[in-house]
């Protein structure tokens, strides 16, 4: 073995936010610690992200007036999460979210505001909240982190109007639904996007960080703050244990030489999971499945997993993923994911039969697992010319537009199919037209009285989240009616796997003996999920992560 080029008392592998988060708490605690991160710019997928948290119990609910308890949040989460997660990290994580992210408000820049609106995913279950329980990053300027803004991820295109102009969950909700105020706030975001006149010279990327980036941002700013280094372009290639198992460092790749580091407290990854790898792709999720479905971070490719599993960790839930519906433009280096475009009225998803086969607005896991129980693959997402002209749709901007011609022509060439008439569209893309007439002249009823009686599409204060509340009596459903119709193709995609390392309520890996392995900790998705198979609520991944994140760095230096 070649002797240790680097010496820590933490080593944090990828720069997550449950990587920033551990590796925050564990500076706090006095130890020496350095992140280690395979691409080129830190954030991963975490800093395209929505930056939303799910944290039941957090200290921001009662700003809204909405209470909760660890009673409640803990019978919603075991009908979500059944054997599927240990009950420890479920506890651990109904009681602990709530202490991590006050701890965060208390030491860092890390800042958030309740999503009132912002309702659990499964209104039907006793325990679900109406809101609040998801948490919206505040945004953040990029003055403040210098030089390392150059380094950060760039945020997710379609977080941004034009691919440009960033804007919060919450001014999200407002533009999307075109409730009261929605073209001021739009009027707002730009002219402050173009006043600032001495980066718009130099930049199309705005210094107002929303989403993801406020979150990655402040909690690089914090790091900075306690001199924490982040290594770029080193990824980890190989997890170092001694005689008696116990992981001890890792050996990375660095300008084109291997290094060892040595961490005397432990290693925590947060390498996110094996969205860009097709062989584990192929090996574990449902099929069909391709990498190109997944709206994640194209560094993701499983190599952490791997490593544990040659370490004799154990696994759980490997064919699961933090499902939804994606779109995928040529050129573009991951997927889109469709949040919204499925629920808002005059839409509706069918398959090859032509028929509907789920409420169209349910939260995006829920759509993937229709997507897979239905079969008869690939699904259409079909609207109207009164839809296309409401609504931003995937790239395009309402009534159809992109700024960018050469795209323009690519989207309505190979991406969207369209015809005069519903049966010529079902002709065109070879799905059944008797079906697909019959299913829309239904749904066009349902639109009408405001009552889907086969799918209840609109009847809970989720689905209502991506409706147009203009649209009466559901703001969810109006009639598919005027010609053009046009159709997309939309696949089982992910916005990140879900399966990964078992480990226990300090996040601890453990051994297919079923004890911890020494050193090693694993949070957000290269680990399994506390959530089981289901997405409890917006912010779901990332709360966990960070959660975990904090409790493995207080393990590793619990007696610090
Ligand atoms: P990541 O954030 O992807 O971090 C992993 C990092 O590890 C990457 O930077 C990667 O390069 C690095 N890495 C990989 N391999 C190595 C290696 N060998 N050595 C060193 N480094 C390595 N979730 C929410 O909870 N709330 C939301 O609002 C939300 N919105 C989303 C919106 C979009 C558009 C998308 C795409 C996702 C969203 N998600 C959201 C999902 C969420 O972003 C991911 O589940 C989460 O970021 C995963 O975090 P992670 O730390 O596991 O992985």
């Amino acid at each position: 073995e070649p002797g240790p080029d680097h010496e820590v008392d933490v080593l944090v592998v990828g720069s997550g936010a449950g990587a920033m988060t551990a590796a925050l708490r564990a500076a706090h605690a006095g130890a020496s610690v350095l992140i280690v991160e395979k691409a080129a710019v830190y954030g991963g997928t975490s800093a395209t992200s929505g930056g939303g948290l799910w944290i039941p119990g957090n200290h921001l609910m009662a700003d809204c007036g909405i209470e909760d308890s660890d009673a409640d949040a803990m019978q919603y989460m075991a009908q979500l999460v059944g054997e599927d997660a240990p009950a420890a990290n479920v506890r651990a994580f109904v009681t602990q979210g709530k202490r991590m992210l006050r701890w965060l408000t208390e030491h860092s820049h890390v800042a958030y505001q309740a999503m009132s609106y912002y309702a659990d995913y499964y209104q039907h279950l006793p325990g679900a909240k109406t809101g609040a329980r998801s948490i919206d990053p505040l945004p953040y300027h990029a003055g403040v982190l210098g030089r390392d803004f150059h380094d950060m991820q760039a945020p997710h295109i379609q977080t941004r109007v034009l691919g440009m102009i960033g804007y919060s969950n919450s001014e999200g909700a407002i533009l999307l639904s075109k409730s009261p105020g929605w073209f001021k706030l739009l009027c707002k975001l730009t002219i402050g996007y173009f006043l600032d006149l001495p980066w718009r010279l130099r930049s199309r990327r705005s210094r107002r960080l929303t989403m993801g980036n406020a979150l990655i941002g402040r909690l690089r700013r914090s790091l900075l703050d306690r001199r924490v280094s982040i290594w770029l372009r080193a990824p980890v290639k190989r997890l170092i244990t001694d005689a008696a198992g116990a992981v001890v460092g890792v050996e990375i790749e660095r300008d084109g030489a291997r290094r060892t580091i040595r961490a005397t407290r432990g290693v925590i990854l947060g390498s996110g999971g094996f969205e860009h790898n097709q062989a584990l792709r192929t090996r574990y999720l449902p099929q069909p499945t391709q990498t190109h479905w997944s709206a994640a971070s194209p560094g993701n490719t499983g190599d952490l997993l791997i490593e544990g599993q040659r370490l004799g960790a154990a696994t759980r839930l490997l064919d699961e993923a933090w499902w939804g519906p994606t779109m995928h433009v040529r050129g573009e280096d991951r997927a889109r994911m469709l949040f919204t475009e499925r629920s808002m009225p005059g839409a509706i998803v069918v398959n090859k039969k032509g028929a509907r086969f789920f409420n169209e607005s349910v939260a995006y896991t829920t759509a993937v697992q229709a997507m897979y129980a239905a079969g008869n693959l690939p699904a259409y997402l079909i609207f109207d010319a009164r839809y296309a002209r409401e609504y931003p749709f995937g790239p395009l901007l309402p009534g159809g537009m992109h700024l960018n011609w050469l795209q323009l022509r690519h989207i309505r060439r190979e991406l969207l199919t369209t015809a005069p008439s519903l049966a010529a569209l079902a002709t065109r893309l070879g799905i059944d037209a008797d079906g697909l007439a019959a299913g829309v002249a239904r749904f066009n009823g349902f639109a009408v009285s405001g009552k889907d009686e086969d799918f209840q599409r609109g009847e809970n204060p989720y689905d209502l989240l991506y409706g147009d509340a203009r649209v009466q009596p559901n703001p969810c459903l109006a009639p598919l009616a005027e010609a053009p119709f046009h159709a997309l193709e939309i696949h089982p995609g992910d916005i990140g796997t879900k399966g990964g390392l078992a480990t226990n309520e300090h996040a601890q890996v453990l051994h297919v003996n079923g004890r911890p392995i020494a050193g090693l900790y694993a949070v957000g998705n290269v680990a399994a999920s506390v959530t089981g198979r289901y997405y409890p609520g917006a912010g779901a991944t990332l709360g966990p992560a960070m959660t975990f994140g904090f409790l493995a760095a207080e393990h590793a230096c619990r007696d610090l």
